[in-house]
């Protein structure tokens, strides 16, 4: 059974006040136009936090507004790029500087573990700020190679009002992927967090206008997608649209882009990632890594290891590897230190994860371990595990977002390649070996967007991560990620003797 770290949930770290509920809009944070507000639950005991600011379609006009005002007409994209890279910088201080606060806000909004937002999604997310800035007095174009008589080149421009939509499983990491980029592309934007997990993208907005970033540069709208999430995706005055979601979500949002003004989207959607295991491997190792690819952010992450493939030759060995290792898994309160899984994001998506083990149940797969719900209070679920898992059945074809593992066998590599690709997803796929060949052909095979060797989530904000097939396009991270915030424009003019004057 795996255990369950119980324990006061306050007494290992102190809960923030929470400071910022209302819209921001124009450098002010504003009540929404209708007054109403929503609540914002703590998923480790399904309790109210606070309130929220609802907003809506006559929110975001506003914020898109004042959006366009700052982009028309204000200093932003005007800035030497070297300017918006010091601000930036003065941003990523500053956020550094309320590490604990921060990352306390996305543990009781998200249940995410205290101690991985504190070490890594806060100061990563400062991190991504400071790559970004760096990078805002590098954009340039070139100098095109024409026939002889012409001289031409491109620069490469902001491309205007941005719409941001974001998930809840990494509030901050989301918030600071879109922003940074777009910030130092020149552009400015309305950004919408998640329903779920509307508190730290506040309190960023605050840091944003304490660093100096002009009033109208960056908008947070909190809200619901039909209502809020809908208005940016069909807005006639914003110039592009990044989205992270499902795909679902996906769709309608290029929908709405079409019947709108053909604003550019780029999509970073679902998966369902294979991580395939050689005979060679170092079995113990293999079953910890594979653990933590499903497990890590209680599986409510887009490129969670859900299709584990395991070569015949170590599979019993593995299997024996894994239970044991998933039994000493610590389930409970994320502010525990010693707490490994923290309680799904919300009651919606706990009932999802249950039905999904029903299905894999009935469908015929063996439950090797986990299963059910946790605990009297809060939506946390053991670690869960099946075996005998045919390609066909819903869990190893839907994404489940949650710590549940599809466990499938292999023989050959070309079989392996093949499991691998049957999904209609492509975001990322790892491939433990220690033979060269086999990793190589492997990681050109496997049709995703991010294919790690011998590791699981290794992540930095110059890896740039996006879709193939239906998990989506475009690129967040690296500097591929400001491809999507800058129109290329060409400029060109005769050098002598010009026929055209
Ligand atoms: P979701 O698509 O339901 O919601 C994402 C965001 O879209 C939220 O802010 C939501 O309010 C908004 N939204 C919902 N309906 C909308 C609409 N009609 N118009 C505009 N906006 C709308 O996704 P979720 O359940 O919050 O997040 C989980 C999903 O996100 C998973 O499928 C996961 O794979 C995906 N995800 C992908 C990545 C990636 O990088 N590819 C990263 C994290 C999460």
């Amino acid at each position: 059974m795996t255990s369950h770290c119980n324990g006061n949930m306050d007494s290992f770290v102190k809960v923030p006040t929470i400071k910022f509920t209302k819209l921001f809009i124009n450098g002010e944070f504003v009540d929404s136009i209708s007054g109403k507000t929503f609540e914002t639950i703590d998923p480790r005991t399904g309790e109210v936090i606070t309130r929220v600011s609802e907003g809506d379609k006559e929110d975001v006009d506003l914020a898109v507004k004042a959006a366009r005002q700052a982009f028309d007409n204000g200093p932003w994209p005007r800035l030497p790029g070297s300017e918006r890279g010091r601000i930036m910088m003065k941003f990523a201080d500053l956020v550094n500087q309320h590490v604990e606060e921060l990352a306390a806000l996305d543990t009781i909004d998200g249940g995410k573990l205290f101690g991985s937002c504190k070490s890594m999604d806060v100061p990563g997310a400062a991190n991504c700020l400071r790559y970004y800035a760096g990078a805002a007095d590098k954009i340039h174009g070139n100098v095109l190679k024409m026939s002889r008589e012409f001289h031409g080149y491109t620069l490469r421009e902001p491309i205007g009002v941005v719409g941001h939509i974001i998930p809840w499983n990494f509030p901050t990491i989301m918030f600071f992927g879109k922003v940074s980029p777009a910030l130092a592309a020149g552009c400015t934007m309305v950004l919408k967090p998640a329903e779920q997990t509307p508190l730290s993208a506040l309190y960023y907005a605050h840091l944003a206008k304490l660093a100096g970033i002009p009033d109208g540069v960056l908008n947070v709208v909190t809200g619901f997608g039909p209502t809020a999430g809908a208005a940016i995706s069909s807005h006639m005055d914003i110039d592009a649209i990044s989205f992270t979601g499902s795909t679902e979500v996906g769709r309608e949002i290029m929908q709405a882009a079409a019947k709108s003004n053909l604003k550019t989207v780029s999509l970073e959607l679902g998966g369902k990632s294979p991580l395939v295991i050689f005979d060679d491997a170092d079995v113990d190792k293999a079953a910890g890594l594979a653990l933590l690819g499903i497990l890590y952010n209680k599986g409510e992450i887009c490129v969670a290891s859900s299709r584990v493939f395991v070569q015949e030759g170590i599979y019993d060995e593995f299997v024996k590897l894994l239970v044991e290792k998933v039994k000493a898994w610590k389930v409970g309160d994320p502010f525990h230190p010693k707490t490994q899984q923290g309680p799904q994001v919300d009651k919606k998506q706990f009932e999802k994860i249950l039905s999904y083990i029903e299905h894999g149940k009935r469908q015929g797969a063996t439950l090797l371990s986990g299963g059910n719900p946790l605990g009297d209070k809060g939506y946390y679920i053991e670690p869960t595990i099946f075996t005998d898992v045919k390609e066909d059945m819903l869990i190893a074809k839907d994404e489940i977002f949650g710590p549940v593992m599809a466990l499938m066998k292999f023989n050959t590599i070309d079989e392996a390649i093949k499991k691998a690709n049957n999904t209609t997803y492509g975001l990322a796929a790892g491939i433990v070996t220690k033979n060269l060949d086999v990793a190589n052909t492997v990681s050109r095979s496997i049709r995703a967007g991010v294919i790690w060797i011998n590791c699981y989530l290794a992540f930095d904000q110059d890896c740039s991560y996006g879709g193939y097939k239906m998990s989506g396009f475009g690129r967040d991270c690296g500097l591929e990620a400001l491809d999507k915030y800058l129109h290329v424009k060409s400029i060109v003019t005769p050098i002598y003797n010009s026929p055209w004057l």
